[in-house]
Order: structure tokens, then C-alpha cells, then sequence
């Protein structure tokens, strides 16, 4: 099929790449020119695992094309995929100007009937809305379905490869036949393609991502509540994860979720409940914890340091906002560093693959450190903020002569308490007890 992806950030690019892998002529579409040069180049834009070797070969098999021209890149496609930004507005609603100034502009392009899909995760009644606003300026029959994309970054490719479930709204019985072939190479293993109508698919993505969000905030309650009854966290979550009706999964505490979804999905979810005048409650709390979760490792360091953390230096393992990804949009460590900073405090952070992205916001207010180990020289603490695998079972021995002296604050629970206390740090974390 001939496909097209507006939008080639990090659901645009996996699913223009994933498309093409499956024998589709994809055009990716950005309005960013040094984007669609560098990716024109074969230069990757974004860190992805596995993502680079499926986007080399279908570039190099030209099954891939990248384009800032909109009309030229829908021009033969049967079906248009929109993955643009929807930002938070000011209100927290999601700002649908990016989705909605494309799907204008694809009004006065229309020349023959195509399938406009809608993968930004967007309110519900986003896709009468696209419909209208190309209905404006446009003659020809066309469809507009509503396709929410499940992926996590970090294995995205494997998600979108290989998906839990497709979930489809639409109510064309010709987009929906549309829909079933392009997606039927990636549900041969039987996963389910589950069709609605529009706006319960849209719906579906907010529930998806705030109900995992509230997994997390309840495991971090907990988590607080270990912290005052003198209980493990760890042993809590196994003790409840192997109740089916639980979940082993998302039952981790840690220094909060991040991200460019979590956040922001749930805060257009409460504010669409507002706009019918519902009070989404859980949702309300579950934002207050993450909010207060993010700094949670403060307190401790500032209790450690009496209080006084100026002329402190800190190393920092992890920027990103999770393993896997460069992605540092909502990340705590960036929460962590403003506190720290704010408090006289200087840094040293290392991170694997999302040092860049930080430098790009906040320049040299930080030091950036060759390797996790160069991060440590001279610290008077090391501060954990994403679970990378390399930082899991670091060598402590090169930790004890880099730290200044023996002390770690971990926000995501890397190492086992007894051990590290046997080699003498002190060590605390979350909702476990602290080794001292
Ligand atoms: P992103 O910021 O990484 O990418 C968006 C891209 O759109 C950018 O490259 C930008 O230059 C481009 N763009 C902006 N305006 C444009 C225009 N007028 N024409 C063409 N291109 C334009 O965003 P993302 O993380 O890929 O998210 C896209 C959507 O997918 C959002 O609604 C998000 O909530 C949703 N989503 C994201 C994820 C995720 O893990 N990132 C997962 C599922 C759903």
C-alpha cells in the first residue's frame, strides 16, 4: 500500500519505518527541514533500539521517503497517517493546532479518496473535528479513522512490530477494510485488531495511559507508606504482583513517571471530565502524587546533609525520563537537578544516550560526564534517577574511589539493601529501608 506520515518525531518515525518494513511505500512528512535532511542522509533523529537497522534498509530499498512538502507526500497515498504533537495547552487540555492546521491544509490537497488516520492521542471528538476541517475545502469522499498508538519508547519497535492489540475507530466499512490489510502482517500471531467507533477509540488511549498512571502513583503511596511503618516496598509488590487479577507489571516505585504521555494524558483526561462537568477524582490524585513524587529524594539528601546542600556536588546517573530512550520531556531527573541547583548545589550527571537533549535545554548549568564513573569524581553523593541496565550492577569498587565518600540516594530501587550495606554505604531509596 502507499502510505504517508505527517509528523516524524517518535510515533511518525517508528510507524513510517515499521510500515515500510512490511513492504509499504511510506512517505514521511515533517515540517522540520534539518529532520528531513538528516533523515534523507540515513541519519537517525531519534535513539531507538533497532529502530536504525529497519530504517537503513528501507531507505536504501527507497520504500522509505522523507519530504517536507505535504502535498507532494500525499500526493499517491491511500492512507495518511497524522502523528503530530498535542501539546498541553495552558489549561492542560490538549492542544490540538498541530493535528488540526494538517488536516486543513490536507482539505485543499484531497484529489482522491483517501484514509485519513488519526495517531496523535487526542480528545474525544478530535475526529469529527479533523473530518470538519477537511470537509471545509474539499470534494471528495474521504474517511477519517481514529487509530491511537500504544508503543513505549524504548521498544517501540518491537511494540509497534508486534502489538498487544490495533485498536481502530472508525464507522466506514471502507476504511475499516483499509485498516485490516495495512495492519494484518502485524497481527499474524493473533493479537486482536479491535474495531469501535471514533470516539470510544480515542477514549481508549487516555484510559490506557492514565490508568497505568495510576498503577505507578498507587505503588508509590505504598511506597511512602513503607517509609513510615518501617515495611518493604519490594516485598509488598511481590506479595500483591502474583495475584492475577493484579499484575507483576508497572508495580515499581521509584521518583515518579515522566515523559511526553503520562503527564500530559492525564491532564487533558481530567480536563476533558471537567468539560462535562464530571470530577475525574483518582486522576486529580494521582497528578499530586507524581507531582510530590518526583522530588521525594530531597528530603533525604537535604536530612543527610544537615540540611545544607551548598558547595554540595552531586553525580547523577540518568537523564532520561526511563531507560532506552533519549527522551527527557517531564523527566524527574531534570526536577531533581532544578532543586538541587536551587539549593547551591553543583552536578555531574551521565546518561547513556539523552545528554545532548539535555544540554539543549539547560546548557551548562550542569556538568555532563564522560562515563558513569567519570560522573562520580569528587561527588559527595551519587543520585540514581533512570534504571538503566548499565547502572544495575555497576563496579562498586570504582564507585567507592570516585565518590567522595560512601553515600547513595537511589530513585529507582537498583540495588539490593543488604548487599550494599554489607560493602559499607550508605544507601537509601524508595520505600525500603535505608542502609546507614
Ligand atoms: P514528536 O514531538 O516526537 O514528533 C512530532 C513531529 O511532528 C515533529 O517531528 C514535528 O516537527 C512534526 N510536526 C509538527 N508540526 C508539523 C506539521 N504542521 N507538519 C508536519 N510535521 C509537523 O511527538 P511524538 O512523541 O511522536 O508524539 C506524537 C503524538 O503521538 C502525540 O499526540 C503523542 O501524545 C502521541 N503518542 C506518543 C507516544 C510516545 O511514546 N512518544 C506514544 C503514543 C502516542
Amino acid at each position: 500500500m502507499k502510505i504517508a506520515v505527517v509528523g516524524t518525531g517518535y510515533v511518525g518515525l517508528v510507524t513510517g519505518t515499521c510500515f515500510s518494513e512490511t513492504g509499504n511505500q511510506v512517505t514521511c512528512i515533517d515540517i522540520d527541514q534539518k529532520k528531513v535532511e538528516m533523515l534523507t542522509n540515513g541519519e537517525i533523529t531519534i535513539y531507538e533500539p533497532g529502530l536504525e537497522k529497519l530504517f537503513l534498509r528501507n531507505l536504501k530499498e527507497e520504500r522509505l521517503v522523507f519530504t517536507t512538502n505535504l502535498e507532494e507526500g500525499i500526493k499517491d497515498a491511500q492512507i495518511v497517517f497524522l502523528a503530530l504533537p498535542t501539546p498541553p495547552g495552558e489549561d492542560g487540555s490538549a492542544d490540538l493546532r498541530y493535528v488540526l492546521g494538517v488536516a486543513d491544509n490536507i482539505g485543499k490537497l484531497l484529489t482522491d479518496y483517501k484514509v485519513i488516520v488519526d495517531k496523535s492521542t487526542v480528545p474525544v471528538g478530535t475526529a469529527e473535528k479533523v473530518h470538519a476541517a477537511i470537509a471545509k475545502n474539499c470534494k471528495v469522499e474521504f474517511d477519517v479513522v481514529s487509530n491511537p498508538e500504544f508503543l513505549r519508547e524504548g521498544v517501540a519497535v518491537d511494540d509497534f512490530m508486534k502489538p498487544d492489540r490495533v485498536v481502530i475507530g472508525t464507522s466506514s466499512e471502507k476504511a475499516k477494510k483499509y485498516m485490516s490489510d495495512l495492519y494484518a502482517p502485524f497481527v499474524r500471531s493473533g493479537n486482536p485488531v479491535i474495531f469501535m467507533d471514533e470516539r470510544s477509540a480515542e477514549l481508549t488511549k487516555y484510559a490506557a495511559n492514565s490508568f497505568l498512571a495510576t498503577k505507578i502513583s498507587f505503588m508509590n503511596e505504598i511506597a511512602q507508606l513503607c517509609e513510615r511503618l518501617d515495611a518493604d516496598v519490594d516485598m509488598v509488590r511481590r506479595g500483591i504482583g502474583s495475584d492475577e487479577r493484579i499484575g507483576k507489571r508497572f508495580l515499581f516505585p521509584g521518583i515518579g513517571y515522566g515523559g511526553s504521555c503520562f503527564p500530559k494524558d492525564v491532564q487533558a483526561l481530567v480536563k476533558s471530565s471537567t468539560e462535562v462537568s464530571y470530577d475525574f477524582q483518582i486522576l486529580n490524585a494521582v497528578m499530586d502524587v507524581n507531582e510530590k513524587q518526583k522530588l521525594h529524594l530531597l528530603p533525604k539528601i537535604r536530612k543527610f546533609f544537615k540540611g545544607d546542600l551548598k558547595g554540595k556536588h552531586f553525580a547523577l546517573w540518568g537523564l532520561a525520563f526511563k531507560p532506552n530512550t533519549d527522551d527527557i520531556r517531564e523527566a524527574p531527573a531534570l526536577y531533581i537537578i532544578d532543586a538541587l541547583l536551587a539549593e547551591g548545589a553543583t552536578v555531574s550527571a551521565y546518561d547513556p544516550e539523552a545528554m545532548n537533549n539535555v544540554k539543549s535545554v539547560i546548557g551548562d548549568k550542569i556538568q555532563y560526564a564522560e562515563s558513569q564513573y567519570d560522573a562520580l569524581t569528587g561527588a559527595n553523593a551519587l543520585i540514581i534517577a533512570t534504571e538503566w541496565n548499565e547502572f544495575r550492577t555497576p563496579d562498586f569498587l570504582k564507585i567507592v574511589s570516585n565518590l567522595k565518600s560512601k553515600v547513595i540516594f537511589d530513585g529507582r530501587n537498583l540495588f539490593e539493601v543488604e548487599a550494599i550495606g554489607e560493602l559499607g554505604f550508605h544507601y537509601e531509596s524508595i520505600g525500603r529501608p535505608a542502609a546507614v
